[in-house]
């Protein structure tokens, strides 16, 4: 068992990241309080929105660290989780040279990051039950693979991957291992974010989209260690998270209450929308989810999926992605919603 695992981040690091000096904003360089704010350019009317936000968010983070019970050092916040993906990218991965690991089928987010940075993204694909292969994954490590992108539970096919795994990969690869978290409101498991002092290599990633509600505000969370957020930080637009978002968001996570009510009600309804579909004539096999949408083989998806356009409905057409054949992705919705999906369901 390794107890204390090491990571030297400047071996990791890209050199110029490391070597380079961050831009210096006038909200870094002024400290403490004061009366009279001349240092900015800001437009002296229009209070508050005229002031350039907390370039490091920190009143927010208090707020993260405190629901998240993790300290707010580790805790890197960005314009929703798509911002930190290609963050850890640019941190760790050399244009050209390098690699990430990734699993098939899984988020799209990462390949895309991967391509615009021009970095390879290797695919290793799932087993029959969605789970990791680890010798595959083991075995496609090799000198240009930087960081090893898992993401529990999956998109699209809804399952947590098996603990061990991760901690197999956790325990023996040495570069950067993100686990994206998106969904993990939604599942019984506890968040990775409990083990971040026992491994240096960790970056979790969760986000305001799914669990609180709120996609359109633009809240993503990273943690990891202390040296990994410093890096991180040094390459991030200065003002990444807006005032809006930053208000919307610790206002939000004030209102936990509000957010595990919502949640009890979609756990209910994924439960209800799970039973139903099992019972529809079309429905082939329903897969075990820990998210908050459910894979579905419904044989001809795509004629299914134009059929429920044709009343409104939109689900999401997973027949092309690999280990899908047949699969509509379909959201929890409310009660409603759920309603004239199943209705639509048994009159096609
Ligand atoms: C929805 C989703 C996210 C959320 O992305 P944001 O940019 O925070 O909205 C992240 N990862 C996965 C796997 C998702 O499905």
């Amino acid at each position: 068992m390794n107890i204390e695992k090491k990571f030297d981040i400047s071996a990791w690091a890209r050199p110029n990241i490391r070597e380079m000096k961050p831009y210096s904003s006038a909200r870094d360089e002024f400290h403490g309080s004061a009366s009279v704010f001349l240092d900015a350019n800001e437009n002296p009317y229009n209070a508050p929105y005229n002031r350039y936000p907390d370039p490091m968010q920190w009143r927010l983070k208090e707020k993260v660290a405190e629901v998240k019970g993790v300290s707010k050092e580790c805790i890197l916040l960005g314009n929703g989780s798509d911002e930190p993906i290609d963050l850890i990218m640019r941190a760790f991965c050399e244009p050209g040279r390098d690699s990430i690991l990734t699993l098939d089928p899984t988020y799209g987010m990462y390949e895309v990051a991967a391509s615009i940075n021009q970095v390879a993204c290797r695919k290793v694909r799932l087993t029959p039950d969605f789970q990791i292969d680890l010798p595959a994954l083991m075995n496609a490590i090799d000198g240009t693979v930087r960081a090893i992108y898992l993401c529990s539970p999956n998109n699209p096919t809804g399952n947590s991957l098996d603990r061990e795994s991760m901690d197999y990969v956790l325990e023996h690869y040495e570069g950067i291992v993100v686990i994206d978290e998106a969904y993990i409101d939604f599942s019984t498991r506890s968040s990775f974010t409990q083990v971040l002092g026992k491994y240096p290599n960790l970056v979790v990633l969760q986000t305001l989209s799914k669990a609180w509600g709120a996609a359109g505000i633009r809240l993503g969370m990273a943690f990891a260690s202390p040296e990994i957020i410093a890096l991180l930080n040094k390459i991030k637009y200065p003002y990444n998270v807006n005032q809006l978002t930053q208000e919307k968001a610790f206002e939000l996570l004030e209102n936990q209450a509000q957010m595990q009510a919502q949640l009890a009600q979609i756990l209910f309804e994924r439960a209800r929308l799970q039973k139903e579909l099992t019972s529809l004539p079309l429905v082939r096999k329903i897969y075990p989810t820990d998210a908050n949408f459910i894979l579905v083989d419904v044989g001809d998806a795509d004629y299914i999926y134009q059929k429920l356009v044709e009343r409104g409905i939109i689900v999401r057409n997973r027949n092309r992605v690999t280990l899908c054949v047949g699969c509509l992705r379909i959201t929890v919705g409310t009660k409603e919603e759920n309603d004239a999906l199943l209705n639509a369901l048994k009159t096609i």
